[in-house]
């Protein structure tokens, strides 16, 4: 038997002190049509004319809720290419010529504090949802949909854990930008009617924890607290990290809001701050590239950037004549990609390249290994072998439906076994 396997290295000292370089300036943005959750969308403008930043340029479709697109840029219509979004599909991009002039649309009107102070719940919820705000953590949940809860909400919770290898955008984010993230969540409180806030970072973060808690001396009008949780892997995942940060259990498959609760990643609650603040959609967003092989750099990029550029402007890749893996989001719980061809979209947070090393999957030599480290409890190696057999009520019975493809069963595979692969492929096939 091996041992449960929670800790695993995370890469992210070299990529924290990376500068953040800022290209803001593409010549031109690519705005895909669909998203991950949106499967269909419709443009509102012509080839040939004239958008201004924030100016909704079609909406995207999702089953029970609409999100509209904004420019980025303000510039020309150009016409339409196919290009690779966030969850790794080719889909139809509008594109812009940016005239890097940055007009912004009339609709966008800076607020002042009087006028925050006198919005209500209602408003709030208009504010977001009219600047299409999406869970940026990776979620592309509808924001406001969230705030439209009727259960009571006693608490908000930020969530800066940022559990997965090599993802440091939302460290950056806290870093940079503390004051953003704490308005967002003061916002986001008047909103849900919360009293409480709290935001979740990770106990090795000391850098953080000092900076949160120096500039909430500001804000003593609002309970807001900074709690930390432990440095396992996948502490972000929103169950666990609300029973270590809060003390509250929370079952799988049941709603936050009916514990009292609301999740909002933190960039997402500088997306609120932004949205209700300066009246903007999300335009630009922090993005790293990194691993063995791409010369590796973190940016701030507007929304619609192609990460060729990015790629191209980070130093391109490292020895080029080894085949790549490229994935997009972290390495444990991205998408993997064929091609780099990628558009920068909301939720769009990094790119990693790594050297392909050929490791041959051997027969499984029952360690139970994945079994012991799964932290929702299921049993990766029988659910392999019931979809191995297309067993649906076996896989029903294993629960195969709970998975949260965190990635770790692979992880810690001696026999280098892609049990999360097969998790993906047991859930869709049980639930036909
Ligand atoms: S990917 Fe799914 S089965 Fe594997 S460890 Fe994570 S939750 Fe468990
Ligand atoms: S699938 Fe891999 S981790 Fe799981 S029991 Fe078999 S060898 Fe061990």
């Amino acid at each position: 038997m091996i041992e449960k396997t929670r800790f695993i290295p995370d890469g992210k000292k070299q990529l924290k002190e990376l500068p953040i370089l800022h290209y803001l300036d593409a010549e031109y943005v690519y705005y895909p049509v669909t998203s991950q959750r949106c499967p269909d969308g419709v443009t509102c403008v012509r080839g040939g004319q004239f958008v201004k930043v924030g100016e909704v340029v079609g909406t995207r479709k999702g089953a029970f809720f609409e999100q509209p697109m904004h420019a980025t840029v303000s510039g020309e219509v150009v016409g339409y290419e196919k290009h690779i979004d966030n969850s790794g599909k080719m889909v139809d991009c509008l594109i812009v010529k940016n005239d890097m002039k940055y007009e912004l649309h009339e609709s966008i009107k800076e607020r002042s504090d009087q006028e925050i102070e006198a919005l209500t719940k209602e408003d709030f919820i208009q504010i977001i949802k009219d600047a299409g705000l999406v869970g940026l953590g990776g979620s592309a949940f509808p924001t406001y949909i969230k705030l439209e809860t009727k259960d009571p909400i006693d608490v908000v919770i930020a969530n800066g854990v940022e559990c997965e290898p090599n993802l440091i955008a939302d460290y950056s984010l806290m870093m940079n930008y503390p004051r953003e993230v704490i308005k967002g969540l003061i916002y986001a409180m008047k909103a849900s009617g919360a009293k409480r806030g709290v935001i979740a970072i990770k106990k090795k973060y000391k850098e953080i924890e000092e900076r949160l808690k120096f500039v909430l001396q500001e804000f003593t009008d609002f309970d807001i607290t900074v709690a930390t949780v432990g440095n396992f892997y996948p502490q972000g995942w929103e169950l666990a990290m609300i029973k270590n940060a809060l003390g509250i259990k929370i079952p799988q498959g049941e709603l936050l809001s009916k514990y009292g609760v609301l999740n909002f990643n933190v960039s997402t609650l500088q997306s609120i701050y932004n949205a209700v603040k300066k009246d903007i959609p999300v335009l630009e967003r922090l993005f790293t590239i990194s691993g063995d092989g791409v010369a590796n750099k973190s940016f701030r990029a507007r929304i619609g950037t192609l990460v060729t550029d990015l790629i191209e402007l980070a130093g391109g890749y490292k020895d080029v004549d080894t085949p790549k893996v490229m994935i997009l989001g972290g390495p444990m719980m991205g998408t993997n990609i064929q091609q780099d061809d990628v558009i920068m979209t909301h939720t769009t947070t990094s790119l990693i390249v790594f050297n392909e090393k050929i490791e041959k999957e051997e027969p499984c030599i029952h360690c139970a290994s994945c079994v012991y480290s799964c932290p929702v409890e299921i049993q990766p190696v029988q659910i392999m072998n019931a979809y191995k057999t297309r067993d649906k009520e076996m896989l029903k019975t294993l629960e195969v439906s709970k998975c949260i493809e965190c990635g770790l069963c692979s992880f810690v595979c001696p026999s280098k076994i892609h049990l999360t692969e097969y998790m993906r492929l047991g859930k869709r096939f049980a639930a036909k």
